[in-house]
């Protein structure tokens, strides 16, 4: 039997998930597909209904279904609860499970393009304590490091490193230049770096030479952090590959293969994200 996996949104026709799983299930020869499903916050029960009739395997929630899919699924994973949004959905005997998979996209994209990343012993700097800063927070916690949460408005860095709980300590942007020097990881979560914004007191000289900077904005590819970063000799990591990797885990749940982030693959989407 045809397997069917979806992601729905409102709207949802800018989504790049319907080529990310296209692409694997054309590798893979499997019979399935992955479509994408405009579906309005009033009709997302009945979209439930159905999930449990047993129509589809499973799929991806994007907005702004993250947080209102909480109240419909049958089970949820606590680091999901933790992060504060269901971005996967797998169902299985007529049940809804909820997970998040942008800690794991977070961390598969390190993993693959520095390894070793999270070998040294130093703090990382995290910038921003939005949505996407609890899915980074909770996968550098995975792996023991240590974070300074730092955010424009401090009370709400403050309010989250309260929430997350462990090593965590929460300040302002302006706190970078003196966390710096003994810092092995800068992650940029803010929104700083789309349509050519720039952080302008951040002083990139301060960090050690083998530090690495990575963004987790992906539009555009290169934000001015990493070019700046680059220009210093600093490694960095761009943000696609979070992208694509936080794919992995929903296409491994729905079709049984655990597929592959290739630099095809890569280029594929890479392509879409020009202007
Ligand atoms: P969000 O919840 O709206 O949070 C935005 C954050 O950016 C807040 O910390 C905010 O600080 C900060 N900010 C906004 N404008 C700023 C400015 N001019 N100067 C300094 N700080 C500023 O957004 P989000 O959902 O976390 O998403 C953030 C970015 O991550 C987006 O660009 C999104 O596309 C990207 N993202 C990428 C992936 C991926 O797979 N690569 C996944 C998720 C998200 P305040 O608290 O002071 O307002």
């Amino acid at each position: 039997m045809t397997r069917k996996a979806f992601v729905i949104g409102h709207p949802i026709n800018h989504s790049r998930s319907p080529l990310i799983h296209g692409a694997w299930l054309a590798e893979h020869a499997i019979d399935g597909s992955y479509t994408a499903i405009d579906v309005a916050p009033a009709d997302l029960p009945d979209f439930f209904g159905r999930l449990r009739s047993g129509e589809f395997t499973g799929g991806n929630v994007t907005i702004p279904h993250k947080e209102a899919v909480f109240a419909l699924c049958d089970s949820i994973d606590p680091l999901a609860t933790t992060i504060g949004a269901v971005n996967t959905l797998v169902v299985a005997d007529g049940q809804v499970h909820g997970s998040n998979t942008d800690y794991l996209g977070f961390l598969g994209n390190l993993d693959a393009n520095a390894p070793g990343w999270d070998r040294a012993d130093r703090p990382a700097i995290v910038l921003g304590a939005g949505g996407a800063a609890r899915a980074v927070l909770v996968a550098l916690q995975s792996r023991g490091i240590a974070v300074h949460l730092l955010n424009r408005t401090r009370a709400t860095a403050e309010a989250l490193a309260r929430q997350i709980g462990g090593a965590i300590t929460a300040g302002a942007l302006d706190d970078f230049n003196d966390l710096a020097p003994g810092a092995g990881l800068v992650v940029n979560t803010t929104a700083v770096g789309m349509h050519g914004s720039r952080f302008e007191n951040l002083d990139l000289a301060r960090l050690a030479g083998d530090a690495l900077v990575t963004d987790i904005v992906y539009v555009p590819l290169q934000t001015p952090l990493l070019a700046d970063a680059q220009a210093r000799g600093l490694a960095t990591v761009d943000g696609l590959g979070m992208l694509l990797h936080q794919a992995v885990p929903g296409f491994a749940a729905w079709f049984g293969i655990r597929p592959t982030v290739t630099p095809m693959l890569r280029m594929a989407i890479e392509a879409t994200l020009e202007p």
